[in-house]
């Protein structure tokens, strides 16, 4: 046996990052294990980054309730954190007589949520407010408290906080078998090694219902919805001011349109079930009915240069609501089905969870020093790195530009490497930095940026681009 803990949390996508950094507040020994490479690189790391209300969840279920109260969560640890919060609010625009008239009830269920901000508009107040809206929209509902977030540094903060406050993340270690010892303990099987744990939390995303067998359940089955994304050049910023939100169906909240705090453009996304858990590929059809929908709700985005596309799959389920079920016998909690909201209620999830293992007979004593964290800001709303003069006296390398179009600095790109949570691969920096994210994608600057990262982080270039090491 390699090591024992309380807990272990399997999956280190932002909710289950949450759960450990929640867990880390209390004297308890909780390892966090990922099958990927890094924290945040499932669904977690390919969504539309907003910050819901829950203004339009179904009254009464637990999404409802734990999106309301991971919002308020967020919105408090966020500035602090230094995740990128922006709050433009939404629009949400009605383009025919039925969806005009589907608004009032919107508002309604709205304040049945506990969100009593939502107001009806004009069509003249819509134009007001985003003249560069497509013609014929009715009216619309305005939702002042929708607004952007980093979905990078979100997942990233809390591991961070997780771990500098004692829980072990392991990386690359899918859990592939859980067997039982005889005092009742869990021993999970991974290729790292086995882990022995008192409670287990389930929080493997597409992968919940997998992990839910393995424990002899079998409530419900993932159906992976996939969801493609247009991201538009900063210079499509000034087009819009708000989220724009169609208005939403049964299936799927539908395409909107909306600023992200890096200063580009989303546009997206579709919603297509799927069988495979891993088409994270693009398909030529779902951005054509992008296309589409954008040339209607803002035509002016589509004259626009497209710097990227991108693809999420919800863990959707046969079920409308959040899976989350506690088995305090088996001490063991399963936290499934999170599908489209799940970066929003994320810290309410965390909360939920510790309240259900508390229940379930798990200590939970208050540790006397939990850290805090500050993460590098992403965000374009507040100063980054190149623009602190201060900074870049104490330390010229925040003055050294690298990656030019998203204005990444060699300082940021030293301390990704270095930090708590080292970014060990291309991508893990471009998450912790935006480095090669801009309109070049690493055309100009993939060649330095990773010749620094290789020597920040000890390895090869060739190991980066997961290359044979050149012969000497
Ligand atoms: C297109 C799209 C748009 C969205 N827009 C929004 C939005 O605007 N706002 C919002 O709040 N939410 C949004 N969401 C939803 C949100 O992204 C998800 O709810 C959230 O990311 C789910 O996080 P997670 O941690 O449950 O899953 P994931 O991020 O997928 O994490 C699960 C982790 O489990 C790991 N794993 C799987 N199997 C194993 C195993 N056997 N052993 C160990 N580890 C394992 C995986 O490697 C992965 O890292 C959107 C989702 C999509 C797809």
């Amino acid at each position: 046996m390699d090591q024992s803990f309380d807990v272990a949390v399997i999956g280190a996508g932002v909710v289950g990052c949450a759960i450990a950094r929640e867990l880390a507040q209390y004297r308890l020994r909780v390892v966090l294990l990922d099958a990927a490479g890094d924290v945040g690189s499932g669904t977690s790391k390919a969504n539309t980054a907003i910050l819901h209300t829950g203004f339009d969840a179904k009254p009464g279920t637990l999404e409802s309730r734990l999106v309301r109260r991971g919002q308020a969560l967020l919105n408090a640890y966020g500035p602090a954190a230094g995740i990128a919060i922006e709050r433009t609010g939404a629009l949400l625009v009605a383009w025919d007589a039925e969806q005009l008239a589907a608004l009032p009830g919107i508002a309604e269920t709205a304040a049945r949520n506990g969100y009593a901000a939502a107001r009806l508009v004009t069509a003249d107040e819509l134009y007001r407010r985003e003249p560069h809206l497509g013609p014929g929209a009715l009216g619309g509902l305005h939702i002042p408290d929708e607004s952007l977030i980093c979905p990078f540094t979100t997942p990233l903060a809390f591991a961070t906080q997780a771990v500098v406050n004692g829980v072990e993340l392991v990386l690359d270690s899918a859990v592939q078998l859980v067997q039982r010892a005889p005092d009742g303990a869990h021993v999970l099987v991974t290729p790292r090694g086995m882990f022995r744990t008192r409670y287990v939390v389930n929080a493997a995303g597409l992968h919940s219902d997998t992990i839910d067998r393995l424990f002899g359940h079998s409530a419900f089955t993932v159906t992976p919805r996939r969801g493609e994304l247009i991201v538009f050049d900063k210079l499509a910023r000034p087009l819009l001011r708000h989220i724009l939100l169609p208005v939403p169906t049964k299936l799927t909240k539908g395409v909107l349109v909306s600023p992200t705090v890096f200063g580009n453009v989303v546009l997206g996304p579709t919603a297509e079930d799927i069988a495979d858990r891993t088409a994270t590929g693009s398909t030529a059809a779902g951005l054509a009915s992008l296309c589409d929908k954008g040339r209607r709700i803002l035509p002016g985005l589509l004259e626009e240069e497209v710097s990227a596309v991108y693809v999420g799959l919800r863990a959707a389920t046969e079920h409308a609501d959040y899976q989350i079920a506690f088995h305090p016998e088996q001490r063991y909690v399963c936290v499934g089905g999170i599908r489209s909201t799940g970066l929003s209620a994320s810290m309410a999830i965390a909360e939920h969870v510790a309240d259900g293992l508390r229940d379930a007979g798990l200590a939970l004593a208050p540790s006397s020093d939990f850290r805090s964290v500050r993460m590098p800001n992403l965000g374009e709303a507040l100063p980054r790195p190149y623009q602190c003069a201060d900074l870049i006296a104490a330390d010229p390398n925040y003055g050294r530009i690298v990656c030019h179009c998203e204005r990444v600095t060699r300082g940021e790109i030293l301390a990704a490497a270095r930090s708590p949570l080292p970014a060990r691969s291309l991508d893990g920096l471009r998450r912790r930095t935006r480095a090669l994210l801009g309109r070049c994608q690493g055309f100009y600057c993939t060649a330095a940026v990773a010749a620094l990262l290789a020597e920040a982080s000890g390895q090869s270039v060739a190991a980066l681009f997961g290359l044979p090491e050149p012969r000497t």
